[in-house]
């Protein structure tokens, strides 16, 4: 597994991509973590982007680098670069389609073809603010999740629920796992 190291040995930085079916709210939630932004609109990029955020784990300094699919996704067409080197993902569906909840299958295999198999995996249930439209129940995310031995939470860009939950339960614990192997 990749795991890297820089400077004083304080500095790590680690690879996380976004995965799930298209219009899930992928590009949201990483513009809602990063920048606290939110856009009514898809915005069609091409080419993969990602963003750099920093957090303090156990006084280490932490830099989370999070890869965004940026339309290939559409396409099934992500390329094994946007794998490369990635320690951990969140496979994201949408609560008011079940269609891209039935797809997480799709996505993990995938990660597992490409990435170490103790790639660390948050699978989140977004769009948890649409009440009304909901076809998928926390209760199937969560049994989903526990039967892949994946981290889980519900979370809507939207209003920013659990979105910051979200990326710092998975670098806390990539860092926990990492951080046991070194040493
Ligand atoms: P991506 O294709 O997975 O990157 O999805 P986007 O981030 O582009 O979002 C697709 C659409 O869903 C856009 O119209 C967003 O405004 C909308 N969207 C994203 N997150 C949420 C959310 O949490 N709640 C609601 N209601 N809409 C969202
Ligand atoms: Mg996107």
């Amino acid at each position: 597994m990749a795991f890297y190291s820089e400077g004083d040995s304080n500095d790590y930085l680690f690879k996380i991509v976004l995965l799930g079916d298209s219009g899930v709210g992928k590009s949201n939630l990483l513009a809602r973590f990063a920048r606290n932004e939110f856009y009514s609109n898809s915005k069609s990029t091409i080419g993969v982007e990602f963003q750099t955020q920093k957090m303090e784990v156990n006084g280490k300094e932490i830099k989370a680098q999070i890869w965004d699919t940026a339309g290939q996704e559409r396409f099934r067409a992500v390329t094994s670069a946007y794998y490369r080197g990635a320690v951990g993902a969140l496979v994201v569906y949408d609560v008011s389609r079940r269609q891209t909840f039935d797809s997480v299958g799709r996505w993990l295999d995938e990660l597992h073809t490409h990435c170490d198999m103790n790639v660390i995996i948050i699978l989140v249930g977004n769009k948890s603010d649409l009440k009304d439209a909901r076809e998928v129940s926390a209760t199937d995310g969560k049994s989903l999740a526990e039967t892949r031995s994946l981290f889980f939470m519900e979370t809507s860009a939207l209003d920013s629920s659990n979105v910051k939950a979200a990326f710092q339960t998975i670098i806390k614990e990539i860092y926990n796992i990492l951080s046991m192997k070194v040493i």
